[in-house]
């Protein structure tokens, strides 16, 4: 639970800066880990979102799922959310006011959660909050935005009638999930400290990546004393080092 997005779960689910709000079942707010290291942005609710309040569990939801199991991504360790809360009849797409009127909700989400990365999922995403355009010709790109770190890629929809694209959104999400394996990685040499003397010191240590007995392990090594730790990784971190 995060006190302050349950404030702005609160606000969307009553919100009526828009037109929107009149013709909406219920609004949907974002969902998702409060602690996620990458934030998923899509464009608007659909029908079926529409109906439950939750995002990207429609058509576009299980596209999403598949490319989430592809790259192993589990929703409850990010945060997906919209562009727009409510659903735009016939889906169309948000018009420039509606997009305004929710533009503090994501700004708040964003500053909240303080992600390593936005993923920005086609082209109402990247238009509104990169001011970018044709999706098709950008995707796969990181670019940074007033100290924000943001990806570029298709949104889940555009794979429905157009297999191929199924395969580009897998490579884009492997470049994405790299990023961050490899954020996570210069997290681990920056914030290691010698084990012995970690409270008297601030001895860097460095890591060395063996494989013993068939398990992988680390060994810790502190540059200054010399002090030596085995330690078995965290999977999925240790996995970018072989
Ligand atoms: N498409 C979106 O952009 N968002 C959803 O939540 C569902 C479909
Ligand atoms: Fe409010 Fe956004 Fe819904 Fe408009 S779309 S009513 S601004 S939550």
């Amino acid at each position: 639970m995060n006190s302050k997005l349950d404030v702005i779960t609160e606000q969307v689910r009553t919100c009526q800066k828009c037109n929107l709000c009149q013709t909406r079942t219920n609004a949907v707010p974002g969902k998702g880990n409060p602690n996620a290291e990458v934030i998923l942005v899509g464009e608007a609710p659909g029908r079926t979102e529409d109906k439950n309040g939750e995002p990207f569990v429609g058509s576009a939801g299980k596209r999403l799922d598949e490319i989430l199991l592809h790259v192993g991504l589990k929703r409850d360790e990010i945060y997906i959310t919209n562009i727009v809360k409510c659903r735009p009849p016939t889906n169309r797409i948000p018009t420039k006011h509606e997009e305004k009127s929710c533009l503090n909700y994501i700004n708040d989400e964003i500053s909240i959660i303080d992600p390593k990365v936005i993923c920005v999922m086609g082209n109402t995403a990247f238009n509104t909050l990169l001011d970018g355009k044709e999706i098709s010709k950008n995707h796969g790109i990181f670019m940074k935005k007033n100290g924000r770190t943001y990806f570029v890629t298709y949104h889940p929809a555009a794979t429905i009638y157009n297999q191929k694209l199924i395969d580009e959104l897998k490579v884009d999400f492997k470049k994405l999930t790299n990023f961050l394996r490899k954020h996570n990685n210069e997290k681990q040499y920056e914030e290691r400290r010698c084990d012995f003397c970690m409270l008297k010191t601030n001895h860097e240590v460095i890591v060395i990546p063996k494989i013993i007995t068939k398990k992988r392990k680390w060994l810790y090594k502190c540059t200054e004393c010399n002090h030596e730790r085995w330690l078995i990784p965290y999977r999925t971190i240790a996995e970018g080092l072989y």
